[in-house]
């Protein structure tokens, strides 16, 4: 079967090469060129581990190809994958002026029955404007249906979830769509992974009421972190007593500085804006909203109550990117929390494995740095802001000699406050009490 993946970003990128590894013919189209002129070398433009390595067998196997043209996107593919960009607009609800882009695109280039599956993260109700869009503007009577296909991938894991998958859901109103989706997906009955057949409607909320649900769990955890702090209890004890009861579940009950990244703010805020739209006020996913925006203060207020004025003072900051093994930063808790911190005056060095070039864009005056220990130089605090596994065996011993003062704000919980403590450092976490 030949499919095709419209957008090279993390989704469609990862699923066209996953795709291309089940043995499908696929064919890649983003408009843009350069970031095709360099996937047809072979060069990934972001981070995502093993995907540099997939890319190249599916280029090599010639189950991988990739262009600018949306014609030959359509042409030859049963299924064209829709995974363009889904950003918000100034009211929170989604931007879908890429999706029905491409939708045009694709009505004026049909050469046959297509399936049209979106992949992007979009609202309830975008399938069926999906479907009014491509009938405006077809050139040809060739008949279509239409697919919800959620992605649920992590970004950093985003191979083995695409491979292993916890379900597939897809949404349908046509038998043969949903017989050909079924069969795009034989490789993972294997392992035996749970598929949700239903509606389109339905499988579009199950995104987002996923989505919302995972930033929920955060959001709570944090505004118990809040209160464990006040109250002296430790809040990793608090989530691990929570976690094991098996009706809450131990994942994503991290506390931390706030939640960032590319879905769960847009989706939360798409979601209440769409509960808007029809009369009803989602308030759960409001405050899981607000609750992580006031977070990322509630960690710069952390670090000027323990230091006091912050003009003239040096900060070493460790991770940017807005989790562990990607370089995207888009809504990153840095972002927030390191311009606050140069407006109160403090100098701010900073080092990331994978996020630093971009970083120094999109934060004037952060100093790069090349590893922890140079980053630690003359600082007054250091600050591990993501919990990259290279930042979770720091030798202290070595940072104390560096650093002006021994201060760790260690807002990710990634060290035992006593161990810290014992090499000299004032250890500040988040939901724990501070350890001098
Ligand atoms: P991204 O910004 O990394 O990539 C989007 C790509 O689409 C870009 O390369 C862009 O050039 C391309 N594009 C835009 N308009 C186009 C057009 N008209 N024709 C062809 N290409 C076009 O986005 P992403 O992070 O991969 O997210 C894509 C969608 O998947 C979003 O709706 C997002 O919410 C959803 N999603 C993302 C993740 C994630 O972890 N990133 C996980 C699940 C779902």
């Amino acid at each position: 079967m030949h499919i095709s993946v419209i957008g090279t970003g993390y989704v469609g990128l990862v699923t066209g090469a996953c795709f291309a590894e089940f043995g499908l013919s696929v064919t890649c189209m983003d408009t843009d060129a350069q970031r095709i002129g360099k996937l047809e070398k072979g060069v990934v433009p972001f981070y995502e581990p093993g995907l540099t390595e997939l890319v190249a067998k599916g280029i090599k196997e010639n189950r991988l190809t990739f262009t600018t043209n949306i014609v030959n996107a359509v042409d030859q593919a049963l299924v064209i994958f829709i995974a363009v960009g889904t950003p918000p607009k100034a009211d929170g609800s989604a931007d879908l002026s890429y999706v029905e882009e491409v939708g045009k695109g694709i009505a004026r280039n049909m050469t046959g029955y297509k399936v049209i599956a979106t992949k992007s993260t979009v609202p309830v109700g975008t399938g069926e404007r999906l479907r009014q869009v491509i009938k405006a503007n077809q050139t040809s009577s060739h008949r279509f249906d239409i697919v919800s296909n959620p992605e649920f991938l992590r970004e950093g894991s985003a191979i083995e979830d695409f491979m292993r998958p916890n379900r597939i859901v897809i949404g349908a109103d046509s038998e043969q769509a949903m017989a050909i989706m079924k069969d795009l997906y034989r490789p993972l009955y294997l392992i035996e992974t749970p598929v949700v057949m239903t509606d389109i409607p339905t499988a579009e909320m199950i995104k987002y009421a996923s989505n919302a649900f995972l930033a929920t769990k955060i959001s709570f955890i944090n505004e118990i972190a809040n209160l464990c702090e006040r109250v002296g209890a430790n809040v990793q004890v608090v989530s691990k007593g929570m976690g094991l009861d098996q009706r809450i579940g131990s994942k994503f009950l991290h506390a931390g500085p706030g939640f960032g990244g590319s879905c769960f703010p847009k989706d939360l805020a798409a979601l209440v804006q769409t509960g808007e739209r029809h009369g009803y006020e989602m308030q759960v996913a409001g405050a899981a909203a607000r609750v992580n925006e006031k977070q990322k203060f509630a960690m710069v207020e952390k670090i000027r109550s323990a230091m006091g004025p912050l003009k003239g003072k040096t900060i070493a900051v460790l991770g940017l990117s807005f989790k562990p093994n990607t370089n995207d930063l888009r809504e990153a808790p840095a972002l927030t929390i390191i311009p606050e911190l140069q407006k109160d005056g403090a100098t701010v060095r900073a080092y990331d494995p994978a996020a630093l070039e971009e970083s120094c864009k999109l934060l004037p005056g952060l100093v790069p740095c090349e590893d922890a220990y140079q980053t630690a130089e003359n600082a007054d605090a250091l600050v591990i802001l993501t919990e990259w596994n290279q930042f979770r065996t720091l030798e202290f011993e070595r940072l104390k000699t560096l650093m002006k003062q021994p201060l760790l704000f260690d807002l990710r919980n990634v060290y035992e406050a006593d161990r810290v403590a014992g090499y000299g450092f004032r250890h500040i976490s988040v939901g724990r009490l501070p350890v001098e």
